[in-house]
């Protein structure tokens, strides 16, 4: 059987440590969904589409990935999808807590969906989109954060 995976994540924008974690995955499974959460109760900076056009641009040539913008309940998702498991990057404890109680959850939810959490690159430790926007917003230079190739149309976007 194929294995299909999901990233999932607001992706407000993409950063570097994203897309480590996205090619990772693709190394180790068949199929990656990165799962573009259209979160109604978050107000993103980018709307779904910019940030799929983003991802899609910054992965383009990377054969066994596609991106997708999704609704509604994870577990629910990956049942109807035929995917195995759910990949995540760990930053710090302090992201355990929350990604342990999720994983739980998706678990209750859909007992066939296992959560798969990779050690992130020491580079990216401390990186999330937050950090690119609050940068961005005060002037400061967001090319060790982001891809190259996406760099201008964020940029524009943030400052
Ligand atoms: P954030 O706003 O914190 O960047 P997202 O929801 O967009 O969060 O992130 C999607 C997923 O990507 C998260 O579940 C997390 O596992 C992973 N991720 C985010 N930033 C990093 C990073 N710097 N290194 C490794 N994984 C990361």
């Amino acid at each position: 059987m194929q294995k299909k995976v999901i990233c999932p994540g607001s992706f407000d924008p993409v950063t570097l440590g994203h897309i480590d974690i996205i090619r990772r995955a693709s190394r180790m499974f068949d199929h990656v969904v990165v799962g573009v959460l259209n979160n109604v109760a978050k107000t993103p900076s980018f709307s779904t589409e910019e940030r799929i056009a983003l991802l899609r641009k910054t992965l383009d040539g990377i054969d066994n990935v596609e991106v997708v913008g999704f609704d509604g309940l994870l577990a629910q998702y990956a049942k109807d999808n035929n995917i195995t498991a759910i990949v995540k990057g760990l930053r710090a404890v302090s992201d355990f807590e929350y990604e342990f109680q999720q994983a739980l959850t998706n678990k209750k939810l859909n007992s066939e969906l296992e959560t798969v959490f990779l050690t992130c690159n020491s580079d990216y430790m401390y990186l999330s989109s937050s950090i690119v926007k609050q940068v961005a917003s005060l002037g400061g230079d967001i090319s060790p954060f982001v891809p190259e190739c996406v760099h201008d149309e964020i940029l524009d976007r943030l400052k």
